[in-house]
């Protein structure tokens, strides 16, 4: 099984609407520079047989997926990046057929109370699978818990699905911490406005000095 990083930036994206800062000027100069929102995908292979779980339905979902199907889609929470993904599954783009979300009670209650998300359940595009925090779902040679974080959602509970902690600490406490462990950290989810985010900066440069990593676009993992 293999993760791979479909994204790596905070939900607005970069170029970030309305910021005329240097990394979001670059990108809408270089689209080579353009920045998708965190998500990842859990795979066999490239081929159409593969598995297919996605992490994160993020507004960028378009430029992120290959091939023609997914087997599921793991919602965290209501915010921008992790929902608005799900809207590309309707008749207009996707076309899916009962493609199964799993998300927590809260979220399947925003879904339900809300268009165009409920559309695309009373239309068969998306089935809803509470997968409350505690659950867990085996998916060949892997598997995925929901596990509580203290971080709200617009209007509901979030979930975490592969990070644990009680709190979201900032690269430099992360670094701190796990400088003397011997296991490979990548930071996923920066803001359009993080230095790291600057191919010569000192944060960066300081980042990868001290042994961590930033998680690309294209990445893939063995788990
Ligand atoms: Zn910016």
């Amino acid at each position: 099984m293999k993760v791979e990083i479909l994204g790596n930036v905070q939900d607005g994206g970069v170029p970030h609407l309305g910021c005329t800062c240097e990394v979001c000027e670059n990108a809408r100069e270089d689209p080579s520079e353009t920045k998708f929102v965190s998500s990842l995908v859990l795979k066999e292979g490239e081929d159409n047989s593969s598995i297919r779980y996605v992490i994160g339905a993020s507004p960028d979902i378009r430029h992120q997926i290959r091939g023609e199907y997914l087997d599921g889609i793991f919602v965290a929470d209501t915010h921008l990046g992790d929902i608005t993904g799900l809207v590309f599954l309707g008749k207009h783009a996707m076309n899916s057929d009962g493609a199964t979300v799993y998300c927590n009670s809260e979220v399947e209650d925003f879904i339900m109370k809300n268009d165009p998300y409920r559309l695309m359940v009373d239309h068969g595009h998306m089935e809803l699978q509470e997968f409350e925090n505690g659950d867990e779902e085996d998916i060949q040679g892997a598997s995925i818990e929901a596990r509580e974080v203290i971080s709200k959602g617009d209007y509901g509970d979030t979930s975490s699905y592969m990070i644990k902690g009680e709190t979201h600490p900032t690269i430099q406490e992360t670094m701190e911490l796990f400088e003397d462990e011997d296991t490979d950290i990548y930071f996923t989810n920066m803001n359009h406005t993080n230095p790291v985010l600057r191919e010569n900066s000192e944060e960066k440069q300081e980042l990868e000095d001290r042994g961590f990593n930033l998680a690309e676009h294209g990445q893939e993992f063995e788990i």
